[in-house]
């Protein structure tokens, strides 16, 4: 870190800082000039809140150069992590398709649905049980008999399952029943819920906030990786911008700037970023193409009459479609599909 002070600093301000910095384990190596004064922090500022730093007299301006992040920063672990879901392998050259209906409905939908992406080549089932809608008054999900059916439709399939959790106190059923457990845009930073899902061993998708930036999404990652648990797969499923004719803005640069700053794999959702069915398969393509891991695809059999967020969703021929191209496109790109 560096950290540039004011000219007119008094010995005894320069000494106040020195000694904090040092109780913290740092080194302070000045490097001032004639004309201006300036130090390194040299040491594991990994810790250290920049904003804290203003509060000290005679700082001026903070520097970050190491990342706030350190288990989840590709300096610490350069390989690609790969993460093992029921034997489907994501990251490592992969390109995974998760799909399923927003929602879980009731038994015939999820298994019509399950059969129908599995037959297309999807290798995990997904479906909302627990559901954060923006109206209380929307249709919230089926909540644990949501769970039930997705649990009827891998038996049916043999499709692992990813769905969301919203609060803590459905963990200990998650983790027995859930493969992959998605924490929401809305909870990204749900600090609480992040650690304790960070004391599981299950791989947890991380979906970016509405509004967050890469590296405040890169550190909700290292809270539940700073428990222990570092099986975090990303996912980029678009930020809110001033644009309204798609639901979200698909920041496809984001995947680019993970790879080079993360080790862990990232998934794009090309359904909640254009918001529309009919964007679906050119936002997939590009995830295909810009590197990703995989994506996370809305499928209803019927989205006419779908209880959420039918408007994106594919239907099972136009989904199978899709797949037939994107395995064309695969190995153009060097990705297995
Ligand atoms: C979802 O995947 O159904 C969902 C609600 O997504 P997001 O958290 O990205 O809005
Ligand atoms: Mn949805």
């Amino acid at each position: 870190m560096i950290v540039k002070m004011k000219t007119d600093i008094t010995v005894s301000e320069f000494e106040n800082f020195k000694k904090k910095m040092e109780s913290l384990g740092l080194e302070v190596k000045d490097a001032s000039g004639e004309t201006f004064k300036v130090v390194g922090l040299i040491g594991d500022t990994s810790k250290l809140v920049e904003s804290d730093l203003y509060a000290i007299p005679g700082v001026m301006e903070v520097t970050r150069i190491q990342t706030p992040y350190k288990k989840a920063s590709r300096v610490f672990h350069p390989e690609n992590t790969v993460i093992d879901v029921c034997g489907i392998k994501i990251g490592g050259g992969n390109f995974t398709v998760i799909a399923g209906p927003c929602s879980v409905e009731n038994h015939d939908q999820i298994v019509e649905v399950a059969q129908a992406v599995k037959a297309s080549g999807a290798k995990l089932l997904r479906g909302g049980a627990f559901k954060p809608r923006t109206s209380p008054y929307a249709f919230q999900g089926l909540e644990a008999k949501g769970l039930d059916l997705l649990v009827e439709a891998k038996k049916e399939t043999g499709l692992p399952i990813v769905t969301e959790i919203m609060s803590e106190d459905m963990i200990d059923r998650f983790v027995k029943d859930v493969d992959i457990i998605q924490v929401g845009a809305r909870n990204m930073q749900n600090f609480h819920l992040l650690k304790a899902l960070g004391r599981t061993n299950k791989p947890i998708l991380l979906k970016r906030g509405l509004s967050a930036t890469i590296e405040e999404w890169l550190m909700a990652a290292e809270y539940i990786m700073s428990e222990g648990n570092d099986k975090v797969i990303l996912c980029e499923r678009g930020i809110r911008t001033f644009e309204k004719y798609t639901r979200n803005t698909l920041d496809i640069s984001a995947v680019l700037a993970v790879k080079e700053l993360s080790h862990l794999p990232v998934l794009i959702d090309p359904s909640h970023s254009g918001g529309r069915w009919n964007m679906v398969e050119g936002l997939s393509q590009a995830a295909l193409a810009v590197g990703a891991d995989g994506i996370i695809v809305e499928v209803h059999n019927d989205p006419e009459h779908a209880l959420c967020d039918g408007a994106q969703s594919l239907k099972p021929k136009r989904f199978d479609n899709m797949m037939k191209k994107l395995a064309q496109i695969a190995p153009i790109v060097d990705k297995k599909m």
